[in-house]
């Protein structure tokens, strides 16, 4: 079979991913393979399909036991025999591995490193037909990545004493370029071909949030988030236990883990949250390692982290199954405090002024105003060049506020108390606390004494962190950080800088008009699918996205499939799938669908890129399905009006208007004039070359008002097909 007919044949997919194909036909045609991507990309299936390809077997070295079990078990579920051997398996249970392999059974063996060492092991793999050993989490190599793992050392050796050089195929979602030279160097790949697809994970929305109130907005955050499976992070064990006794006396459906929980009750709640019987999973940063849920649908955390490699490893749990996932960050000045602290308490051979840097740098992405996701990127070495349009600082209007006079009363605070003090003693001078600190140092008779009385501590709170972040007061100390003024600071009580402080208000409409236009998915549908779901990965012992991920009962429970060839079409689906579970899946559609009297929607999937289709239109028709942005160009060019074109799909304008900018950017014509004057024109041209692209409000104020943000947007895509940006 070919690689395509494999992938819809046993995984159910119709066409590969970014570099899937490419990677896939390297490993086939003999060439070693080095493979950096994101979590969530789909790196699996960039051996298994060449694994099934070859008449031989595939070894798959992988540290993490989870893992390996979590891979197989989804392996023969969809018809393909798989083992793993690792510490779990009992004596009788590795004899039959064993026995097995040798009789060729398997297509592919997951075995732990140190398994490589063993004699027995390599006496085996000499009579084995190898194809091709791959090496999953390969930057467990080298010393420079987070995860070293001695026994990594050793696959070079195990592969240079077989009697003949399989194919090597190494994959990675985290690499830095010394990382990246260790894989190459001690891995030994021969001239691999490498792919790097990127750090960006284009289904998860970020947000940043500063709640009054991180409780009240957790208990909002999760209302609506019913039903959905969620993680929140908090940077303690105290905190975690906490929230966790908040939230089960609310009737959430809540687990906890932690280093403090005991082996026995950790695991318990891991399998719970695993098998969807609890909804949340509040946790520090213990839990997740070798973790592949992949339907978590949100990622909140409850605290800021320390940096962010921690805060893009936990985010990045969400959304492992493509489908759209949320992370959230609740954002508070006291978190900086925690943080240092955590960081001071690390223990030697920590570089502190290492860890105070990225934990600046955290704390800047929190405050950022730019693009939540190029801010992300740009950390990990990206230069990315457009404004994502999906995270909460594009889609928010930020608002400013002068806060000035209050930045004066606070400076001019801090140094009446003589820069000696932190936050938490000048927020009650400035309060006028009666505590027996304030009387101690006689700070009821300041000027400043109760000078802010009339604001709660939490506001002040905020405006102090936001001067802090801003640069407006310096931290000195580590565990106990003071207050002090800095050379900004001076400027503000001489009234020569205003200070504005930024509150983003959500346009909710926004994201709701957004969500209006994409086929609805059939809640009630998706609940008894979701039952049966779990009724099934009960009865077989395996996780319920084993059975089917959260995209495929998405795309059931908006296409109604109701016959085997409809449901083959759903994305997920293999022929050994539909055997095991279609049928019920397919009788509880055809229920509803005939007791609702529901009117399905055409089902059409994406045109597969193998074949080049015959004309715009054509494609066009596939795919509008899909992708509405094309429906609304479709419209377009048949020469309806804008208003008209809102009005017939059930949209806003503003989104008709959002659409034809993403046919531009795929590169489709429209006229420009239609949005703005040629007058006009030069001008916008002038203020993007003069302001810049990372955000696009500051262009809006430097033109005349009736310019809109279609027209920048527009022109912004113009001047980047010429080159000039
Ligand atoms: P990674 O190992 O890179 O984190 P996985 O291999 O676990 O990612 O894949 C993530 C998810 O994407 C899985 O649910 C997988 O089935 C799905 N997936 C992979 N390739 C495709 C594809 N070509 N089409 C649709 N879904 C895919």
């Amino acid at each position: 079979m070919k690689p395509i007919e494999i992938l819809k044949e046993y995984f159910g997919y119709s066409s590969f991913r970014v570099g899937q194909a490419e990677i896939i036909e390297a490993l086939i045609s003999g060439q070693d393979v080095l493979g950096i991507m994101p979590t969530g990309a789909g790196k699996s299936i960039c051996y298994q399909v060449p694994a099934l390809c070859g008449s031989g077997v595939s070894l798959v070295v992988s540290p993490l036991i989870s893992l390996m079990k979590d891979q197989v078990d989804a392996l023969r579920e969809m018809g393909i025999e798989a083992a793993l051997i690792n510490s779990t398996l009992s004596t009788y249970a590795y004899n039959e591995v064993m026995e097995g392999a040798k009789a060729g059974r398997y297509k592919l063996i997951y075995v732990a490193p140190e398994r490589l060492e063993s004699y027995d092991f390599v006496s085996l793999c000499e009579q084995l037909p190898l194809d091709y050993v791959i090496i999953d989490e390969a930057h467990c190599v080298s010393q420079w990545g987070h995860d070293f793992r001695p026994s990594y050392r050793g696959v070079s050796r195990f592969i240079e004493s077989l009697p003949k050089r399989p194919v090597i195929g190494a994959f990675t979602a985290t690499a830095t370029p010394k990382v990246r030279e260790d894989m190459l160097s001690l891995l030994r790949l021969q001239n691999p071909y490498t792919l790097t697809t990127g750090f960006d994970r284009p289904n998860l929305y970020f947000e940043v949030e500063r709640p009054k109130h991180k409780l009240d907005a957790t208990l909002n955050y999760l209302k609506k988030h019913q039903e959905e499976s969620g993680i929140i992070y908090c940077s303690t064990r105290k905190s975690v236990d906490a929230l966790y006794e908040k939230l089960l006396s609310k009737g959430i459906r809540v687990v906890r883990y932690h280093a403090g929980l005991s082996e026995h009750e950790r695991g318990q709640n891991q399998e719970d949250f695993l098998f969807d019987k609890a909804q949340v999973m509040i946790a520090t940063n213990a839990f997740g390692m070798g973790i592949d849920k992949s339907n978590i649908r949100y990622v909140l955390h409850y605290n800021m982290p320390k940096n962010m490699e921690s805060y893009y490893q936990e985010a990045g749990r969400a959304g492992r199954d493509g489908v759209e996932s949320t992370c959230t960050l609740l954002y508070a000045s006291s978190d900086i405090m925690t943080n240092r602290l955590l960081i001071e308490n690390a223990g030697l051979g920590v570089d502190l002024s290492l860890e105070y840097e990225k934990l600046n740098q955290m704390v800047d992405y929190c405050n950022t105003e730019g693009c939540l996701r190029n801010a992300i990127l740009r950390y990990f070495g990206e230069q990315p060049t457009v404004l994502c349009d999906h995270c909460g600082n594009c889609n928010s209007e930020i608002a400013q506020q002068d806060i000035t006079i209050e930045a004066q009363k606070i400076l001019s605070c801090i140094k009446r108390m003589g820069e000696r003090f932190g936050m938490v003693l000048v927020i009650d001078v400035l309060k006028g606390g009666n505590t027996q600190k304030i009387r101690q140092f006689g700070f009821q008779t300041l000027s400043t004494y109760g000078l802010m009385r009339d604001y709660s501590k939490e506001v002040i709170k905020e405006m102090m962190s936001f001067l802090i972040a801003e640069k407006y007061i310096a931290l000195d100390g580590d565990k106990f950080p003071i207050l002090r003024l800095a050379p900004l600071s001076y400027e503000v009580l001489r009234g020569q800088q205003p200070v504005n402080m930024r509150i983003a208000l959500r346009i909710e409409d926004i994201a709701q008009a957004q969500d209006a236009e994409r086929l609805p998915l059939d809640m009630e549908l998706m609940s008894q699918l979701k039952q049966l779901r779990s009724k099934l990965a009960e009865d077989y012992h395996i996780p319920p996205f084993i059975v089917f991920s959260d995209a495929t009962l998405n795309e059931m429970s908006q296409y109604y499939p109701t016959t085997q060839e409809e449901m083959l079409q759903i994305s997920g689906i293999g022929g050994a799938k539909y055997e095991k579970y279609g049928k019920a899946f397919e009788i509880i559609i055809q229920n509803y669908v005939s007791e609702h009297q529901i009117e399905k929607p055409e089902l059409i999937k994406p045109v597969k890129k193998e074949k080049s289709s015959s004309t715009l239109g054509d494609t066009l028709k596939k795919e509008v399905k899909k992708d509405s942005h094309l429906a609304t160009y479709m419209m377009y060019q048949e020469g309806h009006a804008l208003e008209d074109i809102a009005k017939e799909r059930g949209l806003t304008r503003f989104t008709v208007e959002n659409h034809l900018v993403k046919c531009v950017e795929e590169g489709l014509d429209i006229d420009l004039y239609q949005f703005m004057t040629p007058e006009q024109e030069p001008l916008i041209e002038a203020a993007i070359m003069q302001v810049g692209i990372t955000l696009l409000k500051p262009i809006k104020e430097a033109l005349p008002e009736e310019v809109s943000y279609t027209a920048i947007k527009l022109m912004i895509e113009k001047l980047k097909r010429c080159n000039k940006i």
